[in-house]
């Protein structure tokens, strides 16, 4: 049975918004079932383009950067007062649901919580779920998505200290943050990764292909997208809302210029 396992991208921008942009957050769907992963600002309005919360399986947030999470506390708006569903699961580290449970009261119902750590499993409709702490100063969990045989993951934001291969299973399709530009002179370089090391981590990892995510607002997304190819050994796309990357089958070349 062929796989529809995909991943629709709501917003990419690293760190905080770019003009037009969004924060992080996807839509990871199979032909069954959909999963909202990272509530980053700007997110809930992208999502609305694409389904409604009621047809959203569950909420998987990496961690509690605000800029993963905040459509959260809007998103809890809608499904409490404007379109009552069943409680939304919501899978996320503890301090997250700690953070979340300071906005509004997580024991109302409008989300069913269901802390996760490192190496954890869950399965939500048809695809599988598996998370792995990376190299990020609050408990962060990168998201190993799996459905048919077809597989993709999210890095959520990781050092370079960090790769896809602790996940120890294989991964046909990376969403990979590179916040940093190679070679910038940035005040906190560390628990980010560059393109040159998301590159060279997705590589060694052998990872089928790469998309680039989280760049910081103004970064230049053909030098970086090039910097990880040469790292990479192939080519390698750069996330924008609105793009959709299927785990499988590859695209046909050329489909995509960055
Ligand atoms: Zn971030
Ligand atoms: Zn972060």
């Amino acid at each position: 049975v062929p796989s529809d396992l995909s991943i629709t991208v709501l917003g990419c921008d690293g760190t905080y918004p770019a003009p037009d942009g969004a924060c992080s957050g996807y839509l990871v769907r199979s032909g069954t079932t959909t999963i909202w992963l990272d509530a980053g600002s700007g997110t809930l309005a992208e999502l609305q383009r694409h389904v409604r919360l009621a047809d959203v399986d569950a909420v998987v947030i990496s961690h509690r950067h605000p800029d993963h999470w905040l459509d959260l506390a809007l998103a809890r708006n809608v499904v409490r007062y404007i379109q009552p569903r069943p409680p939304l699961p919501l899978l996320a580290p503890t301090s997250l649901l700690d953070d979340a449970a300071t906005m509004f009261d997580l024991d109302e119902g409008s989300f069913e919580p269901d802390d996760v750590a490192d190496g954890d499993h869950r399965r939500v409709g048809d695809i599988d779920l598996r998370f792995s702490r990376t190299d990020h100063p609050p408990v962060t969990l990168a998201v190993h998505c799996q459905s048919a045989g077809a597989t993709l993951a999210y890095s959520a934001d990781t050092g370079g200290e960090w790769s896809m291969a602790a996940f120890g299973v294989p991964v046909d399709l990376a969403i990979w943050e590179a916040t940093y530009p190679d070679g910038g002179n940035h005040v906190r370089r560390r628990h980010h990764a560059t393109p040159t090391e998301t590159g060279t981590n997705a590589r060694d990892a052998g990872v089928g292909r790469l998309v680039l995510t989280h760049l910081l607002p103004g970064t230049d997304h053909g030098v970086a997208g090039r910097a990880a190819a040469d790292a990479f050994g192939a080519d390698v796309d750069v996330a924008r809302p609105g793009a959709r990357f299927a785990a499988s089958p590859p695209p046909p070349p050329n489909q995509e210029t960055p």
